[in-house]
């Protein structure tokens, strides 16, 4: 199980087949939009019925009180804002749903609660730096009385800032360098500064990435591998396949053996940086992909 800040999360993505109904523009996310689901249903079954129906209505996705429930990529749009084929909200947000709004009770308080703590990691993830501004309801786009229960009880206010606190807990977590690790050439940060460059994880994360350290977090190792690499001012290289034990046919088995990220936009932007155009997930893409990483 995959669990993003601390909420179970899974995908069940819209076939691509279906695509020019659900998701037809690519995207790159510059907010988030709140929703409820006015309905009683478990965040699996909102996106089952969400993917399999061909109604030009979407999210990316569910959250209840198990956890968070993908249905479109997240570099794709969906319909959940009713502003139009070309509003701002449809064209440049996720679309995240609260479920058990309908009738409310703890499930609904438990769903709310989950989809807080998965928000404000999914901004962290996007890029997308969670302000009054970036975190949106739906009735910003369209007038429509959504997120229902949140705006009936008075509580946009309380939610949005709450989904804030969490991004900016988090940001700071993630910026605080670690300690505790043998490092005798000094913090990453601290010989960022004394080279007067930019020292803030974001630009860490940018770095390590062009250094070929994936999925930068800014644990301690990745900080000291990271302070090594540009110490010594090695250009970046391509990573080499990372050793594995693995001898199985899953791309995704392979890429948990090592530790990397396996979930869908992970393993499309691996496709790209190997080569493969237009990567969907299909078996062959996924048996070429697991050729290119691990070497075999
Ligand atoms: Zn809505």
């Amino acid at each position: 199980m995959t669990q993003v800040n601390g909420i179970e999360f899974k995908q069940n993505l819209v076939p691509k087949s279906k695509y020019s109904i659900k998701c037809p523009n690519p995207m790159k996310a510059k907010k988030i939009t709140v929703h409820n689901t006015y309905n009683d249903a478990k965040a699996d079954n909102e996106v089952i019925y969400e993917v399999t129906n061909d109604n030009q209505v979407s999210f990316h996705v569910a959250v209840d009180d198990n956890g968070a429930v993908q249905g479109i990529p997240f570099d794709r749009n969906a319909w959940h804002c009713g502003d139009g084929s070309n509003g701002f909200g449809n064209r440049n947000t996720i679309g995240v749903e609260i479920c058990y709004s309908k009738s409310g009770g703890s499930k609904y308080t438990k769903s709310e609660q989950n989809a807080i703590k998965y928000i404000a990691a999914l901004c962290v993830q996007q890029g997308i730096v969670a302000t009054t501004d970036t975190i949106k309801k739906h009735e910003d786009w369209s007038g429509k009385h959504c997120p229902h229960r949140i705006l009936d009880e008075k509580r946009w206010a309380t939610v949005q800032k709450a989904i804030i606190d969490e991004y900016n807990k988090i940001t700071k977590a993630l910026s605080k360098p670690a300690t505790g690790t043998t490092n005798a050439g000094g913090s990453v940060v601290d010989y960022l500064n004394s080279k007067k460059i930019d020292s803030s994880f974001a630009n860490r994360k940018k770095l390590a990435t062009q250094h070929g350290i994936a999925n930068y977090t800014g644990t301690a190792a990745q900080n000291t591998a990271l302070l090594n690499k540009l110490k010594t001012g090695v250009a970046p290289t391509p990573s080499k396949p990372s050793q594995s034990g693995y001898k199985g046919t899953s791309l995704v088995d392979y890429l948990e053996s090592v530790k990397k990220a396996s979930d869908f936009s992970s393993r499309a932007k691996y496709a790209t940086q190997n080569g493969i155009k237009g990567y969907t997930g299909t078996a062959t893409q996924n048996t070429q992909l697991l050729k290119k990483m691990r070497g075999f």
